[in-house]
């Protein structure tokens, strides 16, 4: 296996967040020379790595995709959200003309027929935006942990991303959820109201159901699809994107 200076520096990068907290690792990677973005979906990860940028007035910019196919909950929180820390949370929103082609083709809810449609829509709503989103960007912030799926079981601290050309920041990587609620507790950072009603992972409306006692945390996303094609793409590794029909999957 070939690997990149990316990879050399994402590995090199990785060692050095591993020993600092949450808000020194984000603060290393604010240092950094190049812009780092943070993708938020206003889940209760993202809420803790927003709370630490804004309360430490770090430099790296706030993202999310408004896919028009929120929850109120969601996009009310987006707004108390700013509020809050005195950020801007910067929206990408979908093109009006790819959502009109979707629709023409496989119908406002098509997703639910295929996963082939369901991976079309992801990419109209989520990868799109996305690639927007990150233009430019060095390093991309996201809240993925390793508890949160067997997918993301090894999820390391930093990791290159050469289809992107930039490198992932995980700096929620070794957090449980515990950890995640207590910190959110201690220090007053608004949630979604949605997480008390049994939803520990939050999408699209159409496309997250609650979850039942016992039930992995994200159980209830694209709960109508087998295990093994439920990431949506955004967060997949590589080896296994190319193994999705379409790679138009996004998270
Ligand atoms: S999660 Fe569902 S509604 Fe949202 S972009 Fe993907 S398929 Fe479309």
């Amino acid at each position: 296996m070939t690997t990149s200076p990316r990879d050399a520096t994402a590995k090199a990068l990785n060692e050095a967040l591993e020993g600092l907290d949450l808000a020194g690792r984000l603060a290393f990677v604010a240092e950094l020379e190049g812009r780092a973005v943070f993708t938020t979906s206003l889940g209760i990860e993202d809420q803790v790595i927003t709370a630490a940028i804004g309360t430490n007035d770090l430099s790296i910019e706030v993202a999310t995709l408004q896919t028009g196919r929120l929850f109120n909950e969601t996009v009310a929180l987006i707004d108390k959200t700013e509020e809050t820390y005195g950020i801007l949370i910067k929206r990408f929103h979908p093109e009006s003309a790819d959502v009109d082609a979707y629709t023409a083709q496989y119908g406002a809810n098509g997703f639910y027929d295929s996963v082939e449609a369901r991976h079309a829509c992801c990419d109209v709503r989520k990868l799109k935006p996305l690639a927007r989103a990150l233009e430019g960007a060095g390093y991309w912030v996201t809240g993925l942990r390793r508890g949160q799926s067997g997918n993301r079981a090894t999820t390391p601290f930093a990791e290159a991303d050469n289809e992107r050309g930039l490198i992932k920041i995980n700096p929620l990587a070794d957090w449980d959820i515990e950890t995640i609620r207590a910190y959110v507790v201690e220090n007053g950072v608004p949630v979604n109201p949605l997480h008390a009603r049994g939803y520990p992972s939050i999408g699209c409306e159409p496309c997250t159901r609650a979850i039942k006692p016992g039930e992995p945390e994200r159980a209830g996303r694209w709960w109508w699809e087998n295990d093994e094609k439920r990431e949506c793409g955004l967060h997949v590794p590589e080896a296994a994107t190319s193994a999705i029909p379409n790679t138009s999957n996004v998270a």
